[in-house]
């Protein structure tokens, strides 16, 4: 069976004409399970019912249940816990911001990336998300929050560009004009770095925020905790990054986990301010996250005011990102690892 919330309303009219349906059936079909957020074909009442029948007969329309939701006390952050039709599990975050409400989506089912410090990657790839699965997070956070969503992040579980041609599709789909219609300025998409994806990436003309996991001002240091620093080293890393920047005008954002004794020293700000200094970029300090079984621990304060004052010397832009829903286990896979 195909599935038929990962179709263009183009796709489907061709297959609808096909089979002797009407083309404008495919739009309305769009729109009930884009903009509508429908789960089945029952409540599609303004189709014909042997229509209804038949598309059940031939498509099925992805699952996306929450199965746990965490609420925040502290400051209102919701946490999903999804599952798939197939029993997989994901998650979902919901942070409240001035600028909009925002949902964090995975974009696979674990991650065989193997950063050293995160718990999304600890039992492997179990599978890639569906373009469909990806836009149902983004409904169903809107569902059961009651909030309207403005801003999506690719930064759950998951490397985006791993699910390159899914993830592609789920941009254009929650970007289409008869769906979702949210805007790709309001979107960011997180990367490990892989090089190459983000040549790709930069050729599909998407205008959407690039953030790069950096996390080390050299290979020294990133080799030891993120695996995909072997397959493409920083000097080839940032090329792709300035080329992105160049062919699309976006500021890259650079993400930097600060982790105690391991990339957090003075020395390592310099480095990186040098290598840095120049490119159109912002650099968003994230004081590590614990992760039970990981030996990791998070900066001092101080040593993180340090690390930005010396960045800042070398003209880079800095914030230190705020953490939020610390009291639910909201950072990157914590809540799944718990329940594979
Ligand atoms: N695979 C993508 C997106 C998912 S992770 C990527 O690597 O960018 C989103 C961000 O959270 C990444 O910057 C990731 O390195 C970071 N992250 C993962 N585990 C973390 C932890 N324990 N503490 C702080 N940040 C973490």
């Amino acid at each position: 069976m195909t599935d038929i919330k990962s179709l263009f309303p183009q796709e489907l009219a061709m297959l609808l004409t096909a089979e002797g349906e009407n083309a404008y059936r495919a739009s309305q079909i769009f729109q009930w399970l884009h903009k509508k957020g429908a789960g089945s074909f029952d409540v599609m009442t303004d189709l014909p019912l042997p229509l209804r029948n038949k598309l059940a007969e031939r498509f099925f329309i992805p699952s996306v249940t929450p199965v746990r939701k965490l609420v925040s006390s502290r400051d209102g952050t919701v946490k999903f816990l999804f599952e798939m039709h197939d029993g997989e599990k994901i998650e979902s975050v919901v942070m409240r911001y001035a600028h909009g409400n925002t949902v964090c989506i995975s974009t696979q089912a674990g991650c065989r990336m193997g950063c050293s410090f995160c718990a999304s990657t600890v039992n492997g790839l179990k599978r890639n998300l569906l373009p469909s699965e990806m836009i149902g997070q983004v409904q169903a956070a809107q569902e059961h929050t009651g909030l309207k969503i403005s801003n999506i992040v690719l930064m759950g579980i998951g490397e985006p560009l791993d699910n390159y041609d899914n993830v592609i599709k789920f941009l254009r789909l929650v970007n289409h004009k008869k769906g979702m219609n949210i805007g790709l300025r309001h979107i960011s998409l997180s990367t490990c770095g892989l090089a190459d994806r983000i040549d790709r990436l930069a050729s599909e003309g998407l205008p959407v925020t690039l953030s790069v996991s950096l996390h080390a001002p050299g290979d020294d240091i990133r080799t030891r905790i993120m695996p995909v620093a072997r397959r493409w080293d920083m000097d080839t890393l940032l090329e792709s990054c300035r080329r992105y920047e160049k062919t699309t005008g976006r500021r890259i954002s650079f993400e930097y986990a600060m982790i105690k004794g391991v990339n957090d020293t003075s020395e390592c700000a310099n480095r990186l301010g040098r290598r840095l200094a120049g490119t159109l970029c912002h650099v968003n300090l994230i004081p590590v996250n614990e992760v039970k079984g990981k030996i990791y621990k998070r900066s001092e304060k101080n040593t993180i005011e340090t690390f930005t004052k010396v960045l800042q010397s070398y003209r880079i832009t800095v914030t230190v990102r705020r953490s939020l829903g610390g009291d639910i286990n909201a950072s990157c896979g914590q809540l799944r690892a718990g329940h594979v």
